[in-house]
């Protein structure tokens, strides 16, 4: 056992204290709360080495190793995962899904799909799931929110429960996983010693928690006792075994398998042939899967893969591409982040707003070429407020009746910020002002570490999911994109992925993905790291093998040449973009290529595809040829 305390992540649920409790006076460990997801994320980006992590997301997170005998589980009645409504559950056309614990929803989809039943599934907060259920729509709830309606309505099924009279087996909601060599069998008895001392205190911990909430804790207590199983025995093993396999059966989950010792040194631990197998069949990949292909898998093996997915999703062997303006209404920038040469701070003599007239001149461009968009993005200047956003939106829609591709996360953040409203209440003033679609910029890597080192002033990851978030709730769509290449990790890029998998798994608001490297040129302020056309053909592939539930993913000519573009289309893309009229962001790092309408087809075709023209949300705007 190495003398540096080990970094521990629990949960400040009630069913995990008894795990965690006497760890916080251990000298041996650093201990802190996190919701399931920030521990996930810690662990995943190794800011944790051991974690209560919700068996899903163990098996997205991939080679961890499982401390043996500690979990949270139950075997037949849990109570606190519920389905609740006031009809039974097969007259129910929707349900709302408290997004709290990933696993409950897993196991939710599976015990639906085992009925055959389809409902619409919406995710929303707690408070909310519960506020949903009248009529035909019902709720999935989790926690102490599910005690305090254990009564309410009239319609129940206990997950747990459900689950038992399926399987006749317990049910794993969450057990301790670490790092891969951060725990030996010293640590280990940490933690059981930790459990001992937990389950001896239940009486203590019901009676406060009851105090907190409001709830009985009598009932607590039994919950505590009786409910829940802490033992991680041979039984919830093949408990657990056998949820993993149904998950992964379903596509909802990477296929795992659960590891008492290192998994990098398990016989079990599959080949890259089997993962890449799994990929092309559309199976999902975990973390560890991901960053294993990306370090290691053949260049022409990745390429075959990603083409095999790509032709299961697009088996017309059509190539899609649209015809619109990048146009940067101002460069003027508070953010200063390193990697751009195209802002200009305020007050400098280069910063400019595009005037109407000169607006409208590129409109009616893109009007002449017989585009149907612009994507309109631009620096986070200060002295224009929403309301000129507002005018400009307007203005657009009425004199050009073009389609809005418009204000990447940052820029509404800023927004936000500016006029102090909240970002849905942004958003609800622009789409009703004429904006249709957010593109994904400014995402870089969705890894706090690297955005901190590249652009410190910028938002962090989940601010930048949270705006999309908000947009896909309110029905507008997105790309997705990553700009790698800078200080990040093959495991940063990894990471990256499963976020954008895990909030398109929530909300379905993404389009397609873009990846391209980082584009070093004069004015920049940051090294690049090991880049190339290579690795750019490889990390897309990755990505349409990672990205199980995105439909499109585009090839970045933009950045790699047309040529490049063309390989891309057979490692995983089906989209060529867009006809650039300009790209001023990327073309002041230096690198542009710019190709009309016609050359665009014509590249497709070469590359052996059909060509047709696309809107924003990738409807065919005419017969592919
Ligand atoms: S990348 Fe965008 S936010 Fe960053 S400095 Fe450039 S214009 Fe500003």
């Amino acid at each position: 056992m190495s003398s540096e305390k080990l970094r521990t992540l629990g949960v400040a649920y009630l069913n995990a204290r008894p795990l965690w409790e006497s760890l916080k006076d251990d000298p041996r460990v650093a201990l802190d709360l996190a919701r399931p997801s920030a521990l996930a994320r810690a662990l995943a980006e190794n800011e944790a080495d051991v974690g209560l992590l919700p068996v899903a997301a163990a098996a997205t997170i991939g080679e961890l190793r499982l401390l043996r005998n500690m979990a949270i589980g139950a075997r037949g009645k849990v109570r606190s995962v519920a389905i609740v409504a006031e009809r039974p559950l097969h007259e129910l056309d929707t349900i709302a899904l408290d997004l709290s614990s990933r696993t409950s929803v897993v196991l939710g989809r599976l015990l639906l799909a085992r009925r055959k039943l389809t409902p619409h599934l919406f995710a929303t907060d707690p408070a909310q799931a519960i506020a949903s259920v009248s009529g035909r729509t019902g709720a999935l709830v989790i926690g102490d929110a599910a005690l305090d309606v254990e009564t309410r309505f009239e319609y129940r099924l206990d997950l747990a429960e459900d689950w038992f009279e399926w399987t006749g087996l317990p049910f794993v909601f969450a057990a301790w996983f670490a790092r891969p060599d951060a725990v030996d069998a010293e640590h280990e008895d940490i933690f059981r010693v930790a459990k001992q001392k937990g389950l001896s205190r239940v009486d203590a911990i019901a009676a406060e928690h009851g105090a907190r909430s409001g709830l009985d804790p009598a009932s607590l207590r039994a919950y505590l006792t009786e409910s829940i199983r802490y033992d991680l025995g041979d039984e919830e093993m093949v408990g657990l075994e056998r949820f993993w396999t149904e998950a992964a059966n379903a596509r909802l989950l990477p296929r795992t398998t659960a590891r008492f010792d290192e998994p990098k040194r398990s016989p079990m631990r599959p080949s890259l042939d089997t993962i890449l197998g799994r990929a092309a069949e559309g199976e999902r990949l975990s973390a560890a899967d991901g960053e294993r292909l990306l370090r290691e898998g053949s260049f022409f093996e990745l390429g075959l893969a990603a083409d095999a997915v790509r032709r299961r999703k697009h088996p017309d062997g059509v190539v899609t591409y649209i015809v619109d303006r990048n146009v940067n209404y101002t460069n003027v920038c508070t953010t200063s982040c390193k990697f751009c040469a195209f802002y200009r701070p305020v007050g400098h003599p280069e910063g400019y707003v595009l005037s109407r007239d000169v607006l409208g001149q590129k409109l009616q461009e893109v009007v002449d070429a017989g585009g149907v968009q612009i994507l309109l993005q631009g620096g986070l200047n200060p002295e224009l407020p929403i309301g000129w956003y507002e005018d400009l939106f307007r203005w657009i829609k009425k004199e050009y009746g073009l389609g809005l591709h418009a204000l990447s996360p940052e820029e509404i953040l800023h927004l936000a910020r500016l006029e102090k409203i909240s970002v849905k209440e942004v958003l609800e003033k622009l789409h009703a002002a004429g904006l249709d679609s957010v593109p994904g910029g400014g995402a870089e890597i969705l890894v706090d570490r690297v955005r901190r080192k590249i652009a410190k002033m910028k938002c962090t990851s989940e601010e930048w999911l949270g705006v999309m978030r908000v947009a896909h709730q309110m029905g507008l769509r997105s790309s997705a994109t990553m700009m790698y290449g800078t200080v990040d990790t093959l495991e940063d890029r990894i990471q990256h992925l499963v976020k954008i998998r895990e909030l398109q798994d929530e909300t379905s608001g993404f389009t397609a993905f873009f990846c391209w490297d980082y584009q070093f040129e004069k004015g920049t302020h940051l090294a690049p790291g090991e880049n190339g056309t290579h690795l750019y053909l490889r990390t897309q592939a990755v990505a349409r093998l990672m990205l199980d539930n995105v439909d499109h993913v585009g090839a970045s000519w933009v950045t790699q040449g047309p040529a490049v573009g063309q390989v891309a289309l057979r490692f995983g893309a089906d989209d060529f973009g867009s006809v650039m009229f300009e790209e001023n962001v990327v073309s002041s790092a230096g690198t542009t290529f710019g190709i009309n309408a016609d050359k665009i087809e014509g590249r497709i075709r070469q590359a052996g595809f059909r060509a047709v023209r696309r809107n924003v949300r990738y409807e065919w705007l005419n017969e592919p040829g």
